[in-house]
């Protein structure tokens, strides 16, 4: 075993994804981005693969395994398909975990065996149209009326919060101002599809990449929540949002590594087949610099991202650094080695069939959702300023 597959448990998972995802996910994966549509049907059957609740406990339906398992799917899925894969992340990592580590026995049993199922399809709500990287700018309020809680507002980029053109996705963990000041005024709220006041405000059409995945605007006119759908404590949101975000980026880096992985195999194969100038193009210096350069980092950036995992404990936090790190680095780093495939590619590399521009358009996104490079260069070196000497 080593550091990618540390148990055979890992391994064995490694190995039943890949197939899956050779079988079910590559086929269908150009389409799904030409239609800018969300395949429902697939995302059951990584359902009935035991996958939307890879890291939550059995007792709610969920394949109780880690940090690194979660980095497995995410790389494998990615390989194929960045677009479906952004969709996985968001219900099985932003709502699915979140509610699994976050939430109290009530409402795991009443909600995580349909979400780990994949009989309802979760998102995370904390973006708005006017406040992203400044979280706690949000104006979505939620004010106490009697034991309930009505939430005003509206959240943009929601993954999943459309299934089609005109539905709602299922359930939503929803984060709103409840008074209070800085880390204090944040609550989290679960809201669910059919709440009078709820609905779907715009689907994102046109996105550059990741558009197997639906984005949508969803608001929330006059919203009535019962006490029972509170999670955590009034004004601790924060504390839960920070300790989802480490597992949200360590994902989201996994992703960029399945994308670099695949760019890389399809460079290789293209360089050994291609001939110019009488010889295969993995004779030229400069595709061999395109080549190897590329392997070198995607396997620096995958040994940054396993070894975060190992560290990374799903019920607490405390590894804001590298979560925020391994995102960081690969986000750029995917989207560089996507990019010189292309290259090696040449005019092949320009259309849909190679599938690498699509890695590399989908590859742009993860500098930007689950939190923007400037806003990781900004929290890491919070983090560093007082480490002078690193261990
Ligand atoms: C396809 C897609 C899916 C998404 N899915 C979800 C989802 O499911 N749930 C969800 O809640 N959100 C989601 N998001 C939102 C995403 O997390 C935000 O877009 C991201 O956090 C950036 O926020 P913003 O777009 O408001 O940009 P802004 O915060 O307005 O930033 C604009 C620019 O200013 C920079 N900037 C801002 N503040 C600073 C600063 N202090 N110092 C230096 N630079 C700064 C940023 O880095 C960026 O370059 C998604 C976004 C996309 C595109």
């Amino acid at each position: 075993m080593d550091l990618f597959n540390p148990t055979e448990e890992h391994l064995a998972l490694r190995e039943m994804v890949r197939d899956f995802v050779e079988k079910e996910v590559d086929p269908q994966a150009e389409h799904h981005d030409r239609e800018e549509s969300f395949n429902i049907e697939l995302f059951r059957k990584v359902g009935a693969l035991g996958l939307l609740g890879i890291t939550v406990d059995e007792r709610w339906g969920g394949a109780g395994m880690d940090a690194t398992a979660a980095v497995i799917v995410h790389e494998e899925l990615s390989a194929a398909d960045p677009g479906f894969c952004l969709a996985f992340l968001a219900h099985s990592m932003l709502f699915v975990n979140n509610l699994s580590v976050n939430g109290n026995d009530e409402q795991r049993a009443r909600l995580l065996p349909d979400v780990c199922s994949g009989k309802k399809i979760g998102g995370m709500c904390m973006s708005e149209p006017g406040a992203g990287t400044d979280v706690l700018g949000m104006r979505t309020t939620a004010v106490q009326d009697g034991e309930d809680w009505i939430l005003n507002g509206a959240k943009m980029w929601i993954t999943n919060g459309a299934v089609s053109d005109t539905e709602l996705g299922d359930v939503f963990l929803v984060y709103a101002n409840t008074g209070g000041t800085g880390g204090k005024s944040l609550s989290l709220f679960l809201v669910e599809k059919g709440m009078a006041g709820f609905r779907l405000g715009q689907k994102i059409k046109g996105k550059l990449g990741v558009r197997a995945s639906t984005t949508a605007e969803l608001v929330f006119d006059n919203v009535r929540v019962p006490a029972c759908n509170v999670v955590g404590t009034q004004g601790n949101a924060v504390r839960s949002m920070m300790r989802n975000l480490e597992i949200e980026r360590l994902t989201l880096a996994a992703m960029s590594l399945g994308i670099a992985r695949r760019s890389v195999e399809v460079m290789i194969r293209y360089a050994n087949e291609r001939q110019a100038f009488g010889q295969p193009l993995n004779r030229f210096g400069q595709i061999q610099r395109h080549i190897a350069e590329s392997y070198a980092e995607y396997m620096a950036g995958r040994c940054y991202v396993y070894n975060t995992a190992q560290n990374l404990a799903l019920d607490s936090f405390g590894n804001r650094t590298d979560s925020d790190g391994v995102k960081l680095y690969c986000s750029t780093m995917g989207k560089n080695v996507a990019d010189r495939a292309i290259q090696v590619l040449g005019g092949y590399g320009y259309v849909a069939e190679y599938q690498v521009e699509r890695l590399w358009r989908d590859a742009k996104l993860l500098e930007i959702g689950g939190g923007t490079n400037e806003a990781h260069q900004k929290n890491m070196t919070r983090d560093l300023v007082g480490r002078t000497i690193l261990r």
